[in-house]
């Protein structure tokens, strides 16, 4: 089997830290999640640090059992093991968002009068701040009224600046990029960006991987982590996507292959594994790799 070098270098992770694995069992597991698994596991393996497996069901409109029991079976049998958190024998976990509600609801007490309740609709805000880009930005109209099944929190107008252990530095002011923060939505479910700071503080996660598609969320959940009194900034790295094709992002929304096709057509769990690490470009040519063996392409 040819070998190759690994070819990214992450001086900066110490050692000992602890990371997380955080899928949404709102579709099936697909290449996109293999590649993350890649990053997460190899370079958990490579500088010891500890993998949380997360089970992100706090949209409770999308999600379903089926999707999770399969992502379970998916990653078990692909040979990503976690050191902690839900796993397929798994009733009950103290890793499922959807068993974190009062959690939520703490940390949102503790957000005090930063937080306020908006009526407003997508259309309706659309129509008011007539802006047409591709994130909804929230004008505060609703601050002084303080009404409705939306919440949101006031954020600060000014920028967080982090250092991406692949992109480098970054600066974000998430004011601009998406003004008053959503925590929980008109049917009453907390959002991605709540839910997920939340939990990173209350796991102590202090590595956090994932894809460049979260990229912009970065400095809002920054901010939040600092309003909801977090004293330290986790490390972050923002990984390169699988391309469906030269625009669109691979996605469970875009009928990408999912694990359980890949494994029907006859591919085994390494042949997958290496198809993601190629397709990400961690490899110059495919290859099979077993999951133990990912951490050998990367430099700590
Ligand atoms: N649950 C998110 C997803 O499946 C990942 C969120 C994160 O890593 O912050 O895309």
């Amino acid at each position: 089997m040819p070998s190759s070098r690994p070819t990214q270098s992450f001086p900066m992770i110490p050692r000992g830290l602890r990371t997380r694995f955080a899928p949404s069992p709102t579709g099936f597991l697909h290449l996109g999640h293999v590649a993350s698994a890649i990053y997460v596991w190899g370079l958990a393996r490579k500088s010891g640090a500890e993998v949380v497996l997360r089970m992100e069901d706090h949209d409770q409109g999308r999600v379903r059992k089926d999707y999770e029991t399969s992502i379970l079976d998916d990653l078990a049998w692909l040979g990503f093991k976690a050191d902690a958190g839900v796993a397929s024998s798994d009733k009950a976990s103290d890793y499922r968002q959807s068993d974190h509600w009062s959690r939520y609801e703490n940390a949102l007490q503790n957000l005090g009068d930063r937080v306020y309740r908006c009526q407003c609709s997508r259309k309706e805000i659309l129509e008011r701040t007539g802006k047409n880009s591709e994130e909804l930005w929230y004008d505060g109209f609703c601050r002084v009224h303080n009404q409705g099944p939306n919440i949101r929190l006031i954020l600060d107008s000014k920028p967080q600046t982090f250092v991406d252990g692949l992109l480098g530095e970054q600066i974000q002011t998430a004011s601009e990029q998406c003004g008053d923060l959503l925590l929980r939505d008109r049917d009453g479910f907390w959002t991605y960006n709540f839910a997920v700071t939340v939990d990173d503080i209350e796991e102590d996660i202090s590595l956090i991987i994932r894809g460049q598609d979260i990229l912009a969320a970065t400095g809002r959940q920054l901010e939040l982590r600092e309003q909801l009194g977090a004293k330290e900034q986790p490390l972050y790295i923002h990984h390169p996507l699988i391309w469906a094709d030269e625009t669109k992002k691979l996605s469970k929304r875009d009928r990408s292959t999912s694990i359980g096709q890949w494994r029907d057509q006859g591919f085994s769990a390494a042949d997958i594994v290496g198809k993601a690490a190629f397709q990400v470009g961690l490899i110059p040519s495919e290859r099979p790799i077993h999951a133990t063996e990912v951490e050998d392409l990367f430099h700590v």
